[in-house]
């Protein structure tokens, strides 16, 4: 059988295989086949084949089964039917169908990103976002990078480097995906002291800790948890009294960090930004991509006097923001001016605060449709529930939602979820007491018909 195996010259002129070399890359095709014939033969050698696999119809199947897989996109369009809203591996935030057009625009055409039009000569693309950060924020100066991790790094780097930072024990935060308090303190070159306990930390412990060493005290939003009980923290306006009074920087890590009120939707314990500054916070950073709604980016606002010492800081030329970042960010941003704007077009924020009965209304347009569409093999009901926000924020926030409720006999919910993953748009849900369900929160429009499409394959037999 092994000598049976065609060579690769012979299958490059079957006429199927020269037109896929006119779809396909020349050099992605012998790949392709080579790798065929390595399976093949490993499994002749291992008797796990049929002389049938041998032929040429079948070799061929496998050789564009591998060529697509091969050439499909590796990252692409998912539905997100777990409720997370902020789901850092689906790519947190969306950005607003509104700034579509100016997105475009940027990426296909030139732009004024590092050139001063009005001097005609070169500019910083960190002038586009500040004006905007500061207003609305209410802080002197703001820049940009890449995460926020990469801001905390810039700014420790810049201000606290060979000093020591000072972080209540209760906040060493660890982020998912290898963001560590520590960790990112080390790789900045400053020297990590904590100070208090984990449930308590008291002024006096900044009082005792600080010393002509000390660089920053640094407050870290413990984000992704919570330490409730017997609690007690540094209120911002003491922690910043500690620091003015020698002279040492005051920096808060917001982590998400939200530009405008939620406790109107129920979301409480979340101060703005501008709380913050004005609270008289040195610096602080937090991300683009969590409660803001807009790109991945760290943003850092507060003193311009520290501010002006991170922009020179070589560091900063190694996390520098992208443009089309920059100009989804302006544009998220811009939406703010006014709430209302920022309310109804920014998905996060829409998501967030969704209210059930129109989850509820939207449930049952989507039941009805989808009856239609579906064999009553696939029964489909609406149940209550609760949606996260996500991203590392809001850990205790439950939000109440609808959940499409999706049971097929014979199929297992483990079964189900597999094969709507497996679908070619991937359908993303999830498991609770025995049921398949997708969480509405965060299904869009434009989801409806590939979850139908998705939910039609289970009924195929297992291929
Ligand atoms: C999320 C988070 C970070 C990291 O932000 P990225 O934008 O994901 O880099 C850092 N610190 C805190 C407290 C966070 O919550």
């Amino acid at each position: 059988m092994l000598k049976n195996i065609p060579k690769v010259d012979k299958i490059l002129n079957w006429p199927e295989i020269k037109a896929a070399c006119s779809v396909y890359p020349r050099p992605l095709v012998i790949t392709a086949i080579r790798s065929v014939l390595a399976s093949l033969r490993s499994e002749i050698i291992g008797r796990t084949i049929t002389p049938a696999s041998l032929d040429g119809s079948a070799l061929l199947g496998r050789v564009i089964a591998e060529l697509q897989s091969a050439s499909a996109p590796s990252l692409k369009r998912v539905v997100n039917g777990t409720g997370v809203v902020l789901h850092t591996n689906l790519g947190r935030s969306l950005l607003s169908e509104t700034i579509r057009d100016r997105l475009l625009e940027t990426a296909f055409g030139y732009s004024n990103l590092e050139f001063d039009l009005e001097k005609g000569e070169r500019g910083s693309r960190y002038s586009h976002v500040e004006p905007l950060l500061c207003r609305l924020t209410g802080a002197e100066a703001a820049l940009v990078v890449n995460n926020n991790a990469a801001a905390v790094l810039l700014a420790l780097s810049t201000l606290a480097k060979g000093k020591e930072v000072l972080v209540s024990r209760g906040e060493l935060v660890e982020i998912g995906g290898s963001f560590r308090i520590p960790d990112i303190m080390r790789q900045s070159g400053a020297i990590l002291k904590e100070v208090g306990t984990t449930n308590r930390t008291h002024p006096a412990d900044y009082l005792e800790g600080v010393s002509t060493d000390t660089g920053m005290l640094l407050k870290v939003h413990t984000s992704n948890y919570a330490v409730v009980g017997f609690t007690a923290q540094v209120m911002v306006e003491e922690l910043v009294k500690i620091g003015r009074d020698r002279a040492i920087p005051v920096m808060a890590d917001l982590g998400s960090g939200n530009l405008i009120d939620l406790s109107l939707f129920g979301i409480t314990g979340e101060p703005t930004i501008r709380e913050f500054v004005d609270a008289g916070i040195d610096l602080i950073t937090f991300s683009g991509d969590k409660l803001l709604g807009g790109p991945q980016a760290g943003i850092l606002v507060g003193r311009k006097k520290y501010l002006d010492l991170l922009k020179k800081n070589p560091l900063l030329r190694a996390l520098r923001i992208d443009k089309l970042t920059l100009v989804a960010l302006e544009e998220t941003l811009r939406l703010y001016l006014d709430e209302r704007q920022a309310l109804a077009n920014i998905p996060t924020l829409k998501m967030l605060t969704y209210d059930v009965a129109a989850l509820y209304s939207r449930g049952k347009t989507m039941l009805r449709r989808m009856r239609k569409a579906l064999p009553t093999a696939i029964v489909i009901s609406l149940k209550d529930g609760f949606s996260q926000a996500g991203g590392g924020t809001l850990p205790l926030v439950e939000l109440p939602t609808k959940l499409l409720s999706v049971a097929v006999t014979g199929i297992s919910p483990d079964e189900m979820e597999k094969r709507m993953r497996n679908f070619k748009v991937p359908v993303l849900g999830r498991i609770r007491q025995d049921a398949y369900l997708l969480d509405l929160r965060t299904v869009l429009d434009q989801d409806i018909p590939v979850i139908i499409a998705a939910l039609l394959t289970l009924k195929l037999p297992i291929q």
